[in-house]
């Protein structure tokens, strides 16, 4: 199996060889046509890191959101800013030759009635709690198109982090596409997986 196969933009098989990724990973081979299909599909993945589920969540992120459109359109949220900073860190290289742009949303990162005219937000649910208990005046929800939930276990085990999660989910359109990546699947994270994705397409490698 190639990249090439799976009908990215151009813009992207210049970012993906430009990090040097030759081909496919097995998750990245499994994952991608199901993120990718059309009418999109909700996803639940397991994957440990280092299996590059990083890379796939993001080539889904960045082939939906419409560059021209000068507002978030996917968020992706991880258990720990570190993290969230290394996703962005992704992106940002898969997406260089591309016109999408990207906010790291963690403490400090936004200010009181300034828009965010970025297209992909990566963070942490707490920033973005509060950024939308502002209405939209930092970013409409309704504009979101895919939402991407990293180390869902970690996320959980984390007080108040699925709580946060939750509440966020409840804010945007019914149409997004949820995709929620875990190492483990203990009975707790399942229950959640199955609330946060429902009826989703699974991958269990
Ligand atoms: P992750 O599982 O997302 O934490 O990624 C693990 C590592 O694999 C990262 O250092 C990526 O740069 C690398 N990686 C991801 N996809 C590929 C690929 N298709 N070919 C080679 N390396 C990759």
């Amino acid at each position: 199996k190639t990249f090439e196969a799976l009908n990215l933009h151009e813009a992207l098989m210049k970012g993906i060889y430009s990090v040097g990724f030759k081909k496919p990973s097995k998750i990245q081979e499994v994952a991608l046509p199901l993120l990718l299909s059309n009418p999109p599909k909700n996803l639940i993945g397991q994957s440990q890191s280092g299996t590059g589920k990083t890379a796939a969540f993001t080539l889904n992120m960045l082939s939906r959101v419409d560059p021209d459109l000068l507002t978030p359109q996917a968020i992706c949220l991880a258990p720990s800013r570190e993290l969230a900073r290394q996703i962005q860190e992704v992106v940002d290289k898969i997406g260089q030759f591309t016109e999408i742009q990207t906010h790291l949303a963690v403490p400090g990162s936004w200010s009181r009635g300034q828009p965010i005219r970025k297209h992909i937000l990566i963070g942490t649910p707490g920033t973005l709690v509060d950024m939308l208990s502002r209405g939209k005046s930092i970013f409409d929800p309704k504009m979101i198109r895919v939402f991407v939930l990293d180390e869902a276990d970690e996320m959980i085990a984390l007080q108040g982090l699925g709580d946060q999660t939750v509440r966020i989910k409840k804010m945007l359109p019914p149409s997004v596409q949820n995709v929620l990546f875990s190492a483990t699947f203990p009975e707790q994270v399942q229950q959640f997986a199955e609330g946060f994705a429902p009826e989703a397409n699974k991958l269990f490698l």
